[in-house]
């Protein structure tokens, strides 16, 4: 399928839409991303997580960054200080875009990464969007609520020194209202309307986490698992541009 030419200026300059490409290996993966080599110049921004890293290591995030991607290398770092500081420099000589850590590993942790990582964007995931706030209090025993718990995480990475959060479309009000505009909110749990929720639990659609005010969104099965996935990150990038 050729790209129609109304929709190749639709791609904002910086992409602002993430596709997580959570695929088994290499193979998958390369062969998922082909389908973009029908796009004009600006290549999407990937994200490379758990699945892909573990299965292919380092290799991978090169191979694709050297063929024009933009990459946010999803591993949410969470152990002690010295071990997250030691790892994210490691990770840091791979000079990816966009990195994370769990912000529940505290602001000490947190420090160290931002140390170990000065020049990339650095990012904390709050509470994951697959829990709900039934599922916290009464599995992590975190008691209250769900919104507070992500505001006072996020509030934790800002006087870390690092530049946002991961978190849900439905939280980005709150965290740009407390700790400003410019503190990144990076947000997945991101389905299109009428579209299979699968293990999400905090979910909007593109458009309304634009108007919700998101930085950017981070979109996995609705693309991926799509007929036409070029077509489904169009869909995702029209959605959520400003109109
Ligand atoms: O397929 P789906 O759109 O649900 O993919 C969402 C992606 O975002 C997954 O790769 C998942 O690991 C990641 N993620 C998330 N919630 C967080 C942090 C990351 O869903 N809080």
């Amino acid at each position: 399928m050729m790209v129609r030419e109304d929709m190749r200026d639709k791609a904002p300059v910086v992409p602002k839409v993430i596709i997580a490409c959570d695929f088994p290996d290499r193979e998958k993966t390369l062969s998922f991303l082909k389908v973009f080599d029908k796009m004009n110049g600006i290549l999407p921004y990937v994200k490379i997580g758990m699945e892909l890293y573990y299965a292919e290591g380092p290799d991978i995030v090169r191979e694709i960054k050297s063929k024009g991607f933009r990459i946010f290398l999803d591993l949410k770092l969470h152990d002690i200080p010295n071990t997250v500081g030691s790892a994210m420099k490691v990770l840091s000589r791979l000079s990816v875009d966009m990195t994370n850590v769990h912000a529940a590993g505290g602001s000490d942790m947190m420090k160290a990464a931002r140390e170990a990582l000065p020049d990339s964007t650095l990012i904390a995931v709050t509470q994951l969007t697959s829990t709900s706030e039934e599922r916290m209090q009464r599995e992590l025993l975190i008691e209250r609520p769900l919104e507070e718990t992500v505001l006072k995480y996020a509030e934790n990475a800002k006087n870390s020194g690092l530049d946002g959060v991961v978190c849900s479309p439905l939280e980005s009000p709150l965290i740009h209202g407390a700790l400003g505009e410019g503190f990144l909110t990076v947000t997945p749990g991101v389905r299109f309307s009428g579209g299979e929720k699968g293990d999400q639990a905090r979910i909007t659609t593109p458009e309304r986490a634009r108007e919700l005010g998101s930085d950017y969104i981070v979109v996995g099965r609705p693309i991926t698992k799509a007929e036409d996935p070029l077509e489904a990150y169009l869909k995702c990038v029209r959605e959520f541009s400003p109109s």
